[in-house]
């Protein structure tokens, strides 16, 4: 099956009904069956499972092409419980430029409880051997990343530890599984803010995490089930629904995308773009490797403060807003916004200037997007 019928055939339950879509099931207990055999169902009590989330899950892992998926209430819920698979005194290979509430929860949370990071730049692989301590235990990276669209090559880093006992976690949110699968080239574990393309129309909070072994089942099932940070039943709808059209919506956003960046790069005003999909980008080779596409995240650098304020400001159509990958365009300036908690030599030095915006192009058509913009930057 093909990813585009996989997002509407990836998993079917037999509805009792017929329906063709699943229903909302609000039930949060389930009559037991006898004495001997307490589950009548497979459903019980529904923090441990419910039709609807467990519809979601499936049809997640089946996109990414794993054994499980888990549905968490957000993105962040779906870190967080990956990270208790480590042990206090175990050490996480990260990339820098991660998302910034990832950073946010490694630094302030789980380094006070034992863990230990080091933030390297995950393109280099040679950078990551050269980090590999004897207490590695995981390499967490997101490739695009956030906002700088390096690229890190998954089955390099995937052979650069073999032999070793380390899980490769990869926050797949940007490419969504339409366009890369990272557990077919090498990761244990795939991350997704739902919340962003997978829902799609920035209706709904939700976190994913799929694995691709038997052994990372039993254990992620425990953590997600004694955590309890599920996604709602009226949540797993809305992510059902929304993956519907994924396969429609990243061509179209991607498309859009492509053409935003090199309308871009014309430009007197914007001074770089980064975007894989242009042939330029350091990392194009590897996402031709990788990927079956480039996604639809452009960040871009202004020639002074003033442009990027004012595309900031006039836009009218692309709203300036945080959050990313749904039908609108969303733009934004790391630096104030996503990336504000980073001591500021480590964003500058990292491109994160204030003159950097990151662009979520969505679906509009294609020349009211380069008009809004045309017109923001006067
Ligand atoms: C938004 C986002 C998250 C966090 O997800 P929430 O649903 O906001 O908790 C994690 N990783 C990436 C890449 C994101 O864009």
């Amino acid at each position: 099956m093909k990813i585009d019928t996989a997002c509407i055939h990836g998993y079917k339950r037999r509805e009792p009904t017929g329906g063709i879509s699943v229903p909302i099931y609000l039930a949060s207990t389930y009559r037991h069956g006898s004495d001997e055999s307490p589950d009548a169902t497979n459903y019980v009590y529904s923090r441990i499972q419910n039709p609807t989330r467990e519809t979601a899950e499936k049809v997640v892992a089946a996109l990414e092409g794993g054994v499980e998926g888990y549905a968490f209430s957000t993105g962040m819920a779906a870190i967080a419980t990956v990270m208790e698979l480590f042990e206090p005194g175990d050490h996480i290979i990260a990339t820098q430029d991660l998302y910034g509430g990832a950073i946010r929860l490694f630094r302030t949370v789980l380094e006070k409880r034992g863990l230990e990071f080091t933030f390297i730049d995950t393109g280099d692989i040679d950078a990551i051997k050269a980090a590999l301590r004897p207490n590695t235990k995981g390499i967490y990276l997101e490739t695009p990343t956030n906002p700088m669209m390096d690229i890190t090559d998954i089955s390099a880093v995937k052979a650069a530890i073999t032999g070793r006992d380390i899980l490769i976690v990869i926050d797949n949110t940007f490419l969504t599984p339409y366009f890369m699968n990272p557990l077919a080239l090498g990761a244990d574990i795939v991350i997704h803010s739902g919340t962003k393309y997978l829902g799609g129309h920035s209706d709904t909070t939700a976190g994913f995490a799929v694995v691709g072994s038997q052994d990372l089942v039993e254990k992620l099932r425990g953590l997600h089930v004694s955590i309890g940070a599920c996604l709602s039943p009226f949540d797993s709808f809305l992510i059902l629904r929304g993956i519907k059209t994924l396969a429609l919506r990243m061509e179209k956003a991607q498309e859009n995308a492509l053409a935003l960046a090199r309308w871009l790069e014309g430009h007197p005003k914007i001074s770089k773009v980064y975007y894989p999909g242009l042939p330029g980008h350091k990392g194009h080779e590897i996402m031709n490797k990788q990927c079956r596409g480039y996604g639809a995240m452009i960040s871009f650098e202004t020639d002074c403060v003033e442009t990027a304020h004012n595309i900031l400001q006039r836009t009218q159509l692309i709203a300036y807003a945080e959050s990313l990958g749904c039908v609108n365009s969303l733009i934004t300036i790391p630096a104030l916004c996503t990336h504000e908690d980073l001591p500021e030599e480590e964003r500058l030095a990292r491109g994160i200037t204030d003159r950097l915006l990151r662009f979520s192009v969505g679906i509009e058509n294609v020349q009211d997007l380069i008009e809004d913009l045309r017109q923001a930057m006067g």
